[in-house]
């Protein structure tokens, strides 16, 4: 090693409170493999791994990176499927430890660091009787959720939670920290307003607009056979609109809640919230009123539950230590395009513990000043899961083809399940994107963030 870069090592080290990994040594393969939550790990190996424990370490390694020539990846949660912050010429900025909440009940705001995952912040809320739209899966990190554009409990009225960013602290390219809203610095919120995984800044803490909690959590829950998939969601297609927006309305093809069931099955479930249990029954009318009477194998109306059963049931539809790949569209085509492929790939899925998402997010929005841009009214996903390394390559196959069949009919990706790297298909609008590219240039002139993965020139 050259004297320059051990001397580049040790200032690292010394300025770093956190935890700093090089390649090959001590603690790097564990601090590598955990940085990824999924069981399915990429095999990248940054050259150096930083656990900053505080802003000012989050800046030492960037000053680092950009002396040394490394690129800065970003890790906060670990929960992107594709690990993308793993490849080989980078500093991994591991954020995990970043975790504090600060909740202003009066102005109905919180400050919270971006190592705090969903359920944490639901929880310090709560304490406040607050209300913020995080992620399903209770330990989804909230940074990448919310540049993703977060898609949370009730953001089908409250609307994607990156709306709710009312401003965030950054660490820039050149080591600088800056606090960026809507008066100041204002190309750094636009950006983490849903500009997914391509930032020019590492945000070390979002400030947040709160919400009242819904008065009642209502669910109603429909199983029918897995050969009905096509079936129930070409009937999703007419009652979604008929839906108020307070009503968050899925079909999955998945395993069911159902006691000693063997094999996967086409659940629909719509859940409200409402001001009270009265007005939430009166909401999910329309979900109540199916065709298919007398064909469900489990039938739950009107249940009341809380955010903490709903992620537990989110834990169970996709457990830790699993080993997953998925990709999406959204898309605007007609129930006659697109439910027989939904039903084709029910039908082809190589095992049961696999998934299918057909997700109602309603009529089009107009954003704020925001990166977001890719939304369109239906959401389809397709998830291969499974706990053995020797159905990889089915699981990859049955992606793949599953979403090549419907690739027509796509009016862009969701960050939040795609291998950008793999597809490049319109996370954000084509102006949007060239925004993102003109402002990266502009605040990262050197190329110290690496910008999204499978674009070149970005
Ligand atoms: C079980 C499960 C459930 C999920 N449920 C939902 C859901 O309900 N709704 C939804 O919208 N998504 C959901 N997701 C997807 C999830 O939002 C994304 O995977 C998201 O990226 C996770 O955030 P993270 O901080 O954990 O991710 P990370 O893997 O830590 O980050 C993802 C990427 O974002 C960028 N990034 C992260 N933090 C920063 C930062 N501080 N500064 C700059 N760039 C950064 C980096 O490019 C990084 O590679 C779910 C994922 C899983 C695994």
């Amino acid at each position: 090693m050259s004297e320059t870069l051990q001397a580049g090592r040790a200032t690292l080290e010394a300025a770093v409170r956190g935890e700093v990994h090089w390649h090959g040594g001590p603690g790097y393969e564990q601090a590598r493999l955990d940085s990824v939550w999924n069981a399915r790990k990429p095999a990248a190996y940054p050259a150096v791994i930083v656990i900053a424990a505080d802003d000012r370490d989050v800046a030492a390694a960037v000053d680092h990176a950009r002396e040394h020539g490394l690129k800065v990846t970003v890790r906060s949660g670990g929960h992107s499927w594709y690990g993308i912050h793993l490849r080989g010429d980078c500093l991994l900025l591991d954020l995990s430890r970043l975790r504090g909440i600060t909740v202003d009940p009066q102005a109905r705001t919180a400050a919270v660091g971006s190592g705090v995952v969903g359920l944490e912040v639901y929880e310090a809320l709560a304490e406040h009787d607050l209300f913020f739209p995080v992620g399903h899966g209770p330990d989804v990190g909230l940074a990448g959720f919310l540049l993703g554009g977060g898609y949370g409990w009730n953001s089908g009225h409250l609307g994607p939670a990156c709306f709710s960013i009312a401003a965030v602290d950054v660490v820039t390219a050149a080591g600088e920290f800056l606090y960026c809203d809507e008066t100041q610095n204002t190309d750094f919120l636009w950006a983490a307003r849903g500009g997914g995984h391509g930032q020019f800044a590492v945000i070390t803490r979002f400030h947040l607009r709160l919400y009242r909690p819904p008065g009642a959590i209502v669910r109603s829950v429909q199983v029918y056979p897995k050969d009905m998939a096509g079936e129930v969601t070409r009937w999703m297609t007419e009652v979604g609109p008929k839906l108020e927006d307070r009503v968050e309305f899925i079909a999955m093809v998945t395993p069911p809640p159902i006691p000693g069931f063997e094999g996967a099955a086409t659940i629909t479930s719509a859940t409200v919230f409402a001001d009270s249990f009265e007005e939430a029954v009166a909401l999910l009318a329309p979900f109540e009123d199916t065709p298919f009477a007398g064909r469900e194998l489990l039938r739950v109306s009107y249940d009341r539950t809380d955010m903490h059963s709903m992620g537990r049931e989110v834990e169970r539809e996709t457990p830790k230590g699993r080993r997953y790949i998925c990709d999406n569209i959204w898309t605007r085509a007609s129930a006659e395009e697109i439910t027989p492929l939904i039903q084709q790939a029910a039908d082809t899925m190589p095992n049961p513990e696999c998934q299918i998402f057909w997700y109602w997010w309603g009529a089009d929005r107009t954003a704020p000043h925001a990166a977001w841009s890719a939304q369109a009214p239906w959401y389809y996903a397709v998830y291969g899961i499974g706990a053995d390394p020797a159905l990889d390559a089915a699981h990859d196959a049955w992606v793949a083809g599953s979403i090549a069949a419907v690739a027509h009919l796509s009016a862009g990706t969701q960050f939040a399940d795609s291998n950008l790297a793999g597809r490049f298909d319109g996370p954000l609008r084509a102006p949007q994107l060239a925004e993102m590219d003109r402002l990266r240039a502009r605040h990262d002139p050197a190329g110290v963030f690496p910008g999204y993965p499978g674009v070149s020139g970005s």
